[in-house]
C-alpha cells in the first residue's frame, strides 16, 4: 500500500481526503505468519504539517487470516482500527516526540505502519467460531471439516453394545 504525495499538498497546513484500497504484505509476528485476506482499506485525511512532514489520520479496515487455537484451521477475522501516522520526507524533518516513519521521496509506503497497528488490534483469543469442534485428540483431524472413528474415551456406541450382545449369545 502506498500513497504518492506529489502535487497533493502544495502548501503547509493543506489537507486532502484519502481513500486507498490496496494489498498489504503479510508479516511475521511472534513466530506466526499473518496474512491479509484481500485488499486493506484506509480512509482518512492527509495533512502537510511542515514542508517535509506529513500526517495521516484515518481508519483502517482489513481482514486477516489467523490460525484457530482449537482446531488449528485458518479463518478470516475482520479488524478495523484508527491510525495516526507521521511521515518525514527527510532525516532532519524527523520529530522524535512522535512515532515517525521515514519516507524516501514522494511515495509514502504504508505497509509497515498498517502491519504495526494491525498487531495491536488482532484478538488475543484465536477461535474460528464460538462453536468450534476443535481437533480430535487422537488423530489430530479438524472436527469442523471431517469426522473420525477414533475412540475418544466417550460412552460405547450402539453398534458396539449390539456386537457385545451377539458375542454373549455365541459364548452360551
Ligand atoms: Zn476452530
Ligand atoms: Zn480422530
Amino acid at each position: 500500500m502506498e500513497l504518492n504525495v506529489v502535487g497533493l499538498l502544495r502548501e503547509v497546513n493543506a489537507v486532502v481526503d484519502v481513500d486507498i484500497k490496496a494489498p498489504v504484505e503479510s508479516f511475521e509476528y511472534l513466530g506466526e505468519n499473518i496474512r491479509f485476506d484481500g485488499d486493506v482499506e484506509l480512509v482518512g485525511k492527509l495533512s502537510r504539517v511542515r514542508s517535509k512532514y506529513y500526517r495521516l489520520d484515518g481508519e483502517v479496515e482489513a481482514s486477516v487470516v489467523l490460525v484457530c487455537g482449537k482446531c488449528m484451521g485458518d479463518y478470516v477475522c475482520k479488524i478495523s482500527f484508527p491510525v495516526e501516522l507521521h511521515f518525514a520526507q527527510e532525516q532532519k524533518a524527523i520529530d522524535n516526540d512522535v512515532d515517525m516513519y521515514y519516507t524516501d521521496g514522494d511515495v509514502i509506503y504504508l505497509d509497515e505502519a498498517v502491519q504495526t497497528n494491525a498487531i495491536m488490534n488482532i484478538p488475543a483469543k484465536r477461535e474460528c467460531s464460538d462453536d468450534c469442534k476443535g481437533m480430535c485428540p487422537v488423530c489430530g483431524i479438524n472436527l469442523n471439516i471431517e469426522c473420525c472413528d477414533c475412540d475418544k474415551g466417550e460412552e460405547e456406541s450402539p453398534i458396539d453394545s449390539r456386537f457385545a450382545a451377539l458375542k454373549d449369545f455365541f459364548e452360551k
